[in-house]
């Protein structure tokens, strides 16, 4: 187990080095946690698909979204092009696609974000929280019939109790996602998917 860690944390420290990045913080980018504005609620979907843990503020309140972003140290995503300007001090990541799909592409440009199987539809998409497995007999009955006969592995949200199966996050979001995956080049996809 720990030779295996070691090896994974030495592929990773290679990586890095080959895109001249800084390795700590490379791991950091890793790590990043997201807040998005009323504006970008799908893309908040879209990153919480990816398995990034992503806070939706509603609000229109600029002061409550920064003091969130600070306490809760996430990096603030907007559309709106002044605010970056306006406080430099803060991590505000500018959106500037309209769609959805290209708004996580660009996210994962921007903050240099991997696609990492492992994390990959971990979380609700509604809560934000982590899904978590639960025996198959548990969704019996709450979810449709056929999916119950078709599905082996069942997760569940444990706040707000919706029920996940691989291809629950099927749909516009999921295929986005893919076609993202195909668009990298597949020395990337190696490593990370
Ligand atoms: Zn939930």
């Amino acid at each position: 187990m720990s030779k295996l860690r070691i090896s994974k944390v030495l592929v990773l420290r290679h990586l890095a080095f080959l895109w001249h990045l800084d390795f700590d913080l490379w791991i950091s980018f890793q790590k990043m946690k997201f807040l998005a504005d009323r504006t970008l609620g799908k893309l908040a979907k879209g990153l919480r698909m990816l398995g990034y843990d992503t806070l939706y503020y509603r609000g229109e309140d600029i002061h409550q979204l920064i003091h969130l972003a600070r306490e809760e140290d996430r990096v603030i995503l907007t559309r709106d092009t002044k605010l970056a300007l306006r406080r430099p001090k803060d991590r505000i990541v500018t959106i500037t696609e309209d769609l959805p799909s290209r708004q996580l592409k660009e996210i994962i440009q921007k903050a240099t974000l991997s696609l990492n199987e492992e994390i990959l539809y971990t979380r609700c998409l509604l809560c934000n929280d982590p899904i978590d497995p639960i025996p198959r007999k548990e969704a019996e009955g709450k979810v449709p019939d056929f999916i119950f006969m078709q599905q082996k592995d069942f997760y569940r949200c444990s706040k707000c109790g919706r029920i996940y199966w691989q291809g629950s996050h099927l749909g516009n979001m999921q295929k986005k996602v893919k076609e993202l995956i195909g668009n990298f080049k597949e020395s990337e996809i190696k490593y990370f998917i």
